[in-house]
């Protein structure tokens, strides 16, 4: 567990902030690696603080530099660059713990920040809130063109809930949602293709080649909806 920098009280779970002194600890980088400042200092600006963020370099496979903020231990990463963080830093997680997770989301703090939108360090647009790997809890914010910005202590829940298995449950999940629309998607066809079917199907195919061009000019689309229902269920079934 981590304590207090200021007067080393522990940290409550799920939240950077000490509940006695009222100190912001910066924990992010702390279980993750060892950094380095890199010099020159960025040319971007915290969105909370409105001060210049330092550029820390990480050092997983050579240079790895994102963006921090010394006044509220924010972090800035460019697109692409978390993911790339967190698949390199959590490993080996094969299966889903589920009372971690539900125990991570109950002790989450959700009022560390004030909620509302802040602009991109980059361009300065209002960023966008989302949900890190759609069902973290973690709601980090994004500039579509520039990258994520995390405030302090986000990184570290984000860790712990990949740790606990959750993008595997994410993509479980949605293993699951797409097996379901598929089986929907199915079952659609083959109803059409039965109602198709029904009114004539392959047999009124047969007919229009005996039946010469005006009937088979009126019902060419009648036809070709028989060809392809005849067809679809031949594959479903
Ligand atoms: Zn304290
Ligand atoms: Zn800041
Ligand atoms: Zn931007």
């Amino acid at each position: 567990m981590a304590n207090c920098v200021n007067c080393a009280a522990p940290l409550p779970k799920g939240s950077n902030i000490c509940k006695y002194c009222g100190t912001r600890n910066d924990v992010d980088l702390k279980m993750i690696h060892e950094h380095t400042i890199h010099e020159p200092e960025s040319e971007r600006t915290c969105p909370r603080c409105k001060t210049a963020l330092q550029t820390i370099n990480l050092k997983i496979e050579g240079k790895f530099l994102i963006e921090k903020c010394n006044g509220c231990f924010g972090l800035f990463f460019d697109p692409g660059e978390l993911e790339a963080l967190v698949d390199k830093s959590v490993t080996n997680v094969f299966d889903v713990n589920y009372n971690r997770i539900r125990s991570l989301g109950e002790q989450r703090r959700h009022d560390d920040y004030p909620v509302r939108y802040i602009k991109c360090p980059v361009c300065g647009k209002l960023m966008n809130r989302i949900n890190f790997g759609s069902r973290s809890g973690v709601v980090v914010d994004k500039c579509k063109q520039h990258g994520l910005w995390l405030d302090g202590g986000e990184l570290r829940q984000i860790m712990e809930w990949v740790k606990a298995g959750g993008q595997l449950l994410h993509h479980q999940k949605r293993m699951e949602m797409e097996r379901l629309d598929i089986q929907r998607e199915k079952r659609k066809i083959r109803q059409n293709a039965m109602k198709v079917g029904g009114a004539g199907g392959l047999g009124r195919f047969g007919s229009a080649r005996e039946g010469g061009r005006t009937f088979g000019a009126m019902t060419g689309s009648a036809d070709l909806l028989g060809l392809v229902g005849g067809f679809v269920s031949k594959i479903l079934l």
